[in-house]
């Protein structure tokens, strides 16, 4: 694992624990890449256990919305004992770790819902809504929703390189292949933008 891979170990957090969890989540992201959708994937995580995990599944359903993060918060929101009335926000004592820092979608979602903190694998340069595009977590005013913590950097080559798979095969089944069958696998990672909120 190289310098770059991890990020300094935060104040009071349990480094290997995050680790942990992302790894649960980089199963689904593999998941997602088994069933040819763009791998992603995330577990949402309250008191110490999993209380959702999910992938990708945009391609399945053609639908743009079912992102990994939604997939989850559906899933939340259909099980009752999960989602006490007596709290304003559903999400506000779960914790997100998502393989891919979240769309600007998707982080708008975990702001209503009162996400309590976010982890992710590698920024998501063109949607990224946690600092990469727009800071909708934190950076965004809202009268209402309280912002929430991203931080970037957990398995972050491996989300890198899981997504290069997964570009560098597609559409090689289609009627008129590309040139992307002549491509090549890309080793080296960038190094992490440096200020990431
Ligand atoms: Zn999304």
């Amino acid at each position: 694992m190289s310098s770059v891979d991890m990020p300094s170990p935060a104040e009071g957090t349990d480094e290997s624990e995050h680790l942990r969890w992302m790894r649960e989540a980089m199963n689904m992201a593999e998941e997602a890449l088994a069933a040819s959708e763009v791998p992603v994937g995330c577990v949402f995580v309250r008191d110490g256990t999993i209380i959702a995990k999910a992938r990708n599944r945009t391609n399945e359903l053609r639908n743009a919305t079912r992102h990994a993060e939604l997939e989850a918060i559906d899933e939340i929101l259909a099980n009752k004992t999960l989602t006490p009335s007596i709290i304003p926000y559903a999400l506000s004592d779960t914790t997100l770790y998502v393989t891919v820092e979240p769309c600007i979608m998707c982080a708008s979602a975990l702001r209503q819902m009162g996400i309590k903190e976010v982890f992710y694998g590698c920024e998501n340069d063109r949607f990224g809504g946690c600092g990469s595009v727009l800071g909708v977590n934190s950076i965004l005013p809202h009268p209402k929703h309280p912002a929430y913590k991203a931080t970037g950097g957990y398995l972050r080559e491996e989300a890198i390189m899981i997504l290069r798979r997964f570009y560098i095969t597609e559409n090689v089944n289609a009627p008129a292949p590309k040139s992307k069958a002549n491509r090549v696998l890309k080793t080296e990672i960038p190094s992490r933008p440096s200020s990431r909120r």
